[in-house]
C-alpha cells in the first residue's frame, strides 16, 4: 500500500494537500469524520429561500497571497464580496475597525485624518472606546477580562486615522460565487481521490497502517486520547433561525460588544451574496447568534488559548506525534493554532510531500 496516501481530515488543509498529492501521481484516500467534506468551512442551503447558510460561522475568503489566490481560482470564481462589521452599543450602530467613522460618532466630533492619534492618546478617549466596545466583546469571546489575556492591551488597540471601513485589508477577498460546497467538490473531484465520510481515524489505525504518509488534521489531543489533558480550546454554540423578514439587520456580521448581551454576534447570511437578486429579494432570512463557551469534552473546538500552559502541552503532543513514522499533522487543529481559510491553503501548499 505504499502507493496510498491518507488524508484524515477534509477541512480546506486536508482537501488541498489531497490535491496536491493526487496531481503529483499519488492515490489518494480522504478519511472524513463528519458526514461531509469542508470542515468548518461547511455550508447549507437553505431550501426556501437559496441562502448559504455557514454552519459554522460566518467564511469571508481573503488573502494576500498571490500563491493561495492563484490555487483557489481553478476551484472557484469569488462574487466580489467586500466585509464590513457594524457593532451594536447600546442600542446605536457603528462601523468597525476603531476609525473615523466610528470615533467621530462615538464622541459626536467632526475630527479629520491626521488627528485622530493625538485624539485616542488622552486616555479618557481611549478607555472609553476600550470599555465600549472591546472590553465586554473580549471577554465574552475568551472568558476572561482582556487584561487577564494580555495587560498592555487597552494601549495596543490598532486605530486607522480615515474613514477606510473594509474590515480586511487583503488585496483580494470575496466569497466563491457558487458556495463554498462546490469548491469543496472541486476540490476532491480527481480520479485519484476517493472520499469516504463518517470515518474518525485513530491513532491505532495510523500506527497500523501501511500507507505512506497520512495527513491528519483533526485536534492533536484527541488524537493521543487526551493522555497529557486536554489542550485548553475555546467552543462557540451557535443557535440558527429563519425570520418571516426580508432583512433583519442590514449587514451580514453585527458584533454585540456589551458585556450582559449574551452572544458576540449575529450572522445573516443572505448579505454574503447581493448578487443573488431572488435571495436577497426573499421576504424571509436567515440569521445566527453566536455564543461562545469553554470547550468540554464533546463540543467542537474552534479556538487555541495560548498561554504558556497550553505551550508546553502542545510540546509534548507535538513530540508524541514526531515518534508515528509515517504521521504527518497539521491544519488549525492539528497545529493548535489560529489560521484563517488562506493560511491553511498556504500551509499545505508549502508543505513537503516528500516526493522527489
Ligand atoms: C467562528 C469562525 C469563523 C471563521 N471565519 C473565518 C473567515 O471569515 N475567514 C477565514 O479565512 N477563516 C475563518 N475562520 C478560520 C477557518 O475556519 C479555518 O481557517 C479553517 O477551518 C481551517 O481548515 P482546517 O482544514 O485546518 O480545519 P477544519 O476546517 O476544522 O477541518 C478539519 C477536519 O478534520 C476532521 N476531523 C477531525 N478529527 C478527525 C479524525 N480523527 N478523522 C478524520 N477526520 C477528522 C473534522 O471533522 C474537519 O472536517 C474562522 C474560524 C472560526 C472558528
Amino acid at each position: 500500500m505504499k502507493d496510498l496516501d491518507i488524508v484524515a481530515g477534509a477541512g480546506i488543509w486536508g482537501c488541498t494537500v489531497a490535491r496536491r498529492l493526487a496531481e503529483a501521481g499519488r492515490k489518494v484516500l480522504v478519511l472524513e469524520r463528519r458526514p461531509v467534506a469542508g470542515g468548518n468551512v461547511r455550508c447549507e442551503t437553505d431550501r426556501s429561500t437559496g441562502i448559504e447558510v455557514h454552519v459554522y460561522g460566518s467564511h469571508i475568503f481573503h488573502t494576500h497571497s498571490r500563491e493561495v489566490w492563484d490555487f483557489i481560482r481553478r476551484f472557484t470564481d469569488f462574487n466580489g464580496y467586500q466585509h464590513k462589521v457594524l457593532a451594536m452599543y447600546k442600542g446605536a450602530v457603528y462601523h468597525l475597525p476603531l476609525g473615523l467613522t466610528l470615533i467621530n460618532k462615538f464622541f459626536g466630533v467632526e475630527l479629520k485624518p491626521g488627528e485622530v492619534d493625538a485624539f485616542m492618546s488622552d486616555p479618557a478617549h481611549s478607555t472609553a472606546i476600550f470599555d465600549a466596545f472591546f472590553r465586554g466583546y473580549t471577554s465574552k469571546q475568551w472568558g476572561r477580562p482582556p487584561e487577564a489575556i494580555d495587560p498592555g492591551i487597552i494601549k495596543r488597540v490598532p486605530v486607522r486615522g480615515n474613514y477606510d471601513t473594509n474590515y480586511f485589508n487583503d488585496y483580494w477577498q470575496g466569497i466563491p460565487s457558487d458556495g463554498y460546497n462546490a469548491l469543496f467538490d472541486r476540490l476532491l473531484d480527481h480520479p485519484s481521490i476517493t472520499v469516504e465520510c463518517n470515518r474518525a481515524v485513530t491513532l491505532g489505525e495510523i500506527v497500523r497502517s501501511d500507507a505512506r504518509k497520512v495527513y491528519y488534521s483533526g485536534p492533536v489531543d484527541s488524537l493521543f486520547d487526551y493522555r497529557f489533558g486536554a489542550l485548553p480550546w475555546r467552543s462557540l454554540r451557535f443557535e440558527t433561525e429563519k425570520l418571516d423578514v426580508a432583512d433583519f439587520q442590514g449587514t451580514s456580521v453585527m458584533n454585540y460588544t456589551e458585556a450582559d448581551v449574551p452572544w458576540t454576534r449575529i450572522h445573516e447570511f443572505k448579505h454574503y451574496h447581493p448578487e443573488l437578486k431572488d435571495a436577497m429579494s426573499a421576504p424571509a432570512t436567515v440569521i445566527c447568534r453566536e455564543y461562545p463557551k469553554t470547550w468540554a469534552p464533546g463540543d467542537e473546538p474552534y479556538y487555541p488559548v495560548n498561554t504558556p500552559e497550553s505551550s508546553a502541552l502542545l510540546a509534548r503532543y507535538a513530540q508524541e506525534a514526531a515518534k508515528v513514522p509515517n504521521l504527518v499533522v497539521g491544519g488549525r487543529l492539528g497545529q493548535y493554532k489560529y489560521y484563517d481559510m488562506d493560511q491553511a491553503v498556504l500551509a499545505a501548499l508549502e508543505l513537503d510531500l516528500g516526493l522527489r
